[in-house]
């Protein structure tokens, strides 16, 4: 008779995995890899969303008069969101699943007036967005990604150095032979913000009365390309990212390196479980939020009443007789799947995590009851029975997943939309994909717990 096992034990599994397995998580994370390195700002993850939705029969939720079970819809908050929902064959006031992630990434955006010259080369002025360590973009090449939005209500799309023709663009940094008093500073103090200025060019234009010759050559090659005058940078949303694809990593192809995969690692992975979903029985959502970077703030963020107002439409379409308490009781009965990233435990600096509650590279989907900083403050805190709830859903459904706890107690901490959510009346557990080096430029995710945190989404939505 076999012993019953009564330990514990969080293992790295890739190696266990059958040959038709690696295969998916392989294929998986190829599409994943090729559409974070095309869609890298919030609003063109949000259109390359749409377009995959659309060619997966999901249609826009106004041109449905009346819902029903099967009906696939989706609504975009300001295109820089969105809600995609799988009606299910229960009443919408017995909850809903949801899996919602962010789609925003700590960047350097450009400041409403950003172009100057300064002894003849020409910058744009940046305020950096999210918690960025300053140095790590220095001195690698940046592309610019956004719109301006004209007075008659058009939008110009302007994306520059993601093509191989393509200039790419440049935040300096002192060299090594004049950096004594800098390289004696404190890491956050080094570089300042404002001195995170972006290279734009060094000739002047022809007019000889110009008195900025150089900034007014760029103004012009602006003009030339996209029909645009400073006038209308003020009202543009201009975002300034890493101008290279993400890539395979290691001699194994075990990583996935790249810009932004907090959180279009969990974004991503949500999006293709809701794709799949047909007639389930709990409507199933999933939801692409906006400023989770900043706090959760702004009409496109987890704080905004989007969602409920979303909801409150599905609700009142899905039925003849609508009523607030309908609304409330959906809210309340719903379950939501947080979809954020952790953080892996990293050898080379392990002093920050506790080993036994952290997360590790390639054990699979990382579940965390709690965020928060010293002493949980902060954190919704997910109760045991939903997690209990999540293991079963995982353990029945070869889902290889881990417990992990965002450092140290009293180290640091962080947040994520979960207590948002929570504040709705709603269940909700942080459920993602864990990284290391999280925020920089070049942030690494294994494939197995990508594809694993596929896998985990598509299963709550089944078995819920
Ligand atoms: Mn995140
Ligand atoms: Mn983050």
């Amino acid at each position: 008779m076999e012993k019953e096992k009564i330990t514990y034990e969080n293992k790295n599994n890739f190696h266990k995995l059958s040959e038709s397995e690696k295969k998916n998580v392989f294929a998986f994370c190829e599409d994943y890899r090729q559409f974070i390195s095309k869609a890298k700002t919030e609003r063109e993850f949000c259109e390359d969303s749409c377009r995959l939705l659309e060619s997966n029969g999901f249609v826009p939720l106004e041109d449905k008069k009346t819902l029903k079970a099967g009906d696939k819809v989706y609504a975009v908050n300001r295109g820089k969101g969105l809600i995609a929902a799988v009606i299910g064959k229960q009443p919408m006031e017995d909850g809903i699943n949801l899996v919602g992630a962010h789609i925003d990434s700590p960047r350097l955006d450009l400041k409403p007036n950003p172009l100057y010259e300064d002894q003849g080369i020409a910058f744009f002025k940046t305020h950096y967005y999210g918690g960025i360590k300053k140095y790590q973009w220095t001195t690698m090449p940046l592309a610019i990604h956004g719109i301006a939005a004209l007075e008659d209500g058009t939008q110009i799309k302007i994306v520059v150095g993601e093509k191989e023709s393509d200039p790419v663009f440049c935040v300096t940094d002192l060299l090594p032979h004049l950096a004594q008093k800098q390289m004696a500073q404190k890491m956050n103090e080094a570089i300042p913000g404002e001195n995170l200025n972006v290279i734009l060019g060094n000739i002047e234009c022809d007019d000889e009365d110009a008195k900025e010759a150089v900034k007014e050559n760029i103004l012009r090659i602006l003009h030339e390309n996209y029909d645009i005058r400073e006038e209308d940078l003020l009202s543009s949303e201009i975002e300034v990212v890493p101008a290279f694809d993400a890539r395979d990593v290691g001699l194994d192809r075990s990583m996935i390196g790249g810009y932004g995969q907090d959180d279009r690692v969990c974004g991503y992975t949500a999006l293709r479980a809701i794709l799949e979903m047909k007639n389930p029985d709990k409507t199933a959502v999933c939801l692409l939020v906006d400023k989770e970077e900043v706090g959760s703030m702004g009409a496109t963020g987890m704080q905004s009443r989007y969602f409920e107002n979303i909801m409150a439409k599905l609700c009142a379409k899905t039925a003849k007789n609508y009523s607030d308490l309908m609304l409330r009781d959906c809210l309340s009965n719903s379950t939501c799947l947080s979809a954020d990233v952790g953080a892996a435990l990293d050898p080379n600096y392990a002093e920050v995590s506790e080993k036994r509650n952290s997360a590790f590279l390639n054990c699979g989907l990382v579940l965390t009851k709690y965020t928060g900083a010293r002493g949980k403050s902060g954190a919704s805190d997910a109760g045991a029975e939903l997690v209990a709830k999540m293991r079963k859903i995982f353990n029945e459904n070869q889902v290889e997943w881990q417990m992990g706890e965002l450092g140290k107690v009293d180290l640091g901490g962080g947040g994520t939309i979960a207590q948002f959510v929570a504040n709705l009346d709603m269940d909700v557990i942080d459920a993602g994909v864990p990284l290391l080096s999280m925020h920089s430029p070049f942030e690494i995710a294994g494939k197995l717990d990508i594809y694993m945190t596929y896998k985990g989404y598509r299963e709550f939505y089944r078995n819920n």
